[in-house]
């Protein structure tokens, strides 16, 4: 199942190339246990919101995708975890990079995990704001992995048990000398997208191709295989550090081909079985 949110906060059920205005189920859901609770109420309602789905009747409007502007598919993660050099293909260029690529020494297990603040995140259709336009912005294409349920010292063979599900991520990073936090959590800086594609579509989460092009040209392109800390172990490591939350994001690292990306550009961001995003950067 594919779910969205789209124009003023529409949750949809994508489908048949198009968007089924699926709000009422969620307005119909019970009232939040904790109205200050840590988690995502779509993300930990996910289970009432698909058996909903299954009892939707045939025949349903779809508004075409075109038409809509589809917003980041959880809207309150209270964290957006991030693995820094996590692909083979990407260590070799950053090692052959310039000074900005190297402050940080060793793999990352010396360098640990990082966060992005929560604010920073956006839709596919909200496309991504320039903040220093004399410096450069990267794009990092990423697997986002969507935790399902909370979690601490989480094992990591019971691992994909907390995933929910996948989307496709774009780790947006100003280069530069300061703090991770500061250049990776700027507004706009954190694109996720299209849609939730739940874990159930998505049967080898460590084999999945992907691809980014600027302009109609191929940036980057690998495969969730050439990851050096796999998922499991990411949820499994991430979970002893920070309990885990329904809608906590993991952007799992990117592969080789970061670049720079310029008011006006047009990114075409791609992964195996969850479809495609345009994102506009201005
Ligand atoms: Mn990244």
């Amino acid at each position: 199942m594919k779910l969205c949110w789209f124009n003023d906060r529409r949750l949809g059920l994508v489908q048949d190339g198009g968007i089924v205005d699926i709000t009422s189920l969620f307005s119909q859901l019970p009232a939040a246990a904790d109205p200050f609770s840590m988690s995502d109420y779509l993300i930990e309602n996910l289970e009432i919101i698909k058996a909903g789905v299954a009892q939707l009747d045939a025949g349903q409007s779809i508004t075409p995708l075109e038409a809509v502007t589809l917003l980041s598919p959880v809207l309150r993660p209270s964290k957006i975890i991030g693995a820094p050099v996590n692909y083979h293909d990407h260590i070799s260029e950053a090692k052959n990079a310039t000074a900005v690529f190297k402050q940080y020494e060793g793999g990352i297990e010396d360098q640990g995990l990082f966060l992005k603040a929560s604010s920073s995140l956006v839709g596919a259709g909200e496309g991504i704001e320039i903040h220093f336009p004399n410096r450069p912005t990267h794009h990092e294409i990423e697997l986002a992995v969507i935790i399902g349920k909370p979690g601490k010292n989480i094992p990591r063979e019971q691992a994909f048990d907390y995933v929910a599900g996948y989307a496709i991520a774009l780790d947006m990073t100003l280069r530069g000398n300061e703090d991770r936090s500061f250049r990776k959590s700027i507004d706009t800086y954190s694109v996720l997208g299209p849609w939730l594609t739940t874990a159930d579509e998505i049967p080898t989460p460590q084999a999945l191709d992907f691809s980014l092009e600027v302009n109609g040209e191929l940036r980057q392109r690998s495969n969730s295989s050439d990851m050096i800390m796999k998922i499991d172990q990411q949820i499994a490591w991430a979970s002893t550090i920070y309990t885990l939350y329904p809608g906590d994001v993991i952007m799992t690292g990117t592969s080789a081909g970061v670049g720079p990306v310029y008011p006006g550009d047009i990114i075409i961001a791609k992964m195996q079985h969850m479809g495609e995003m345009t994102v506009k950067v201005r």
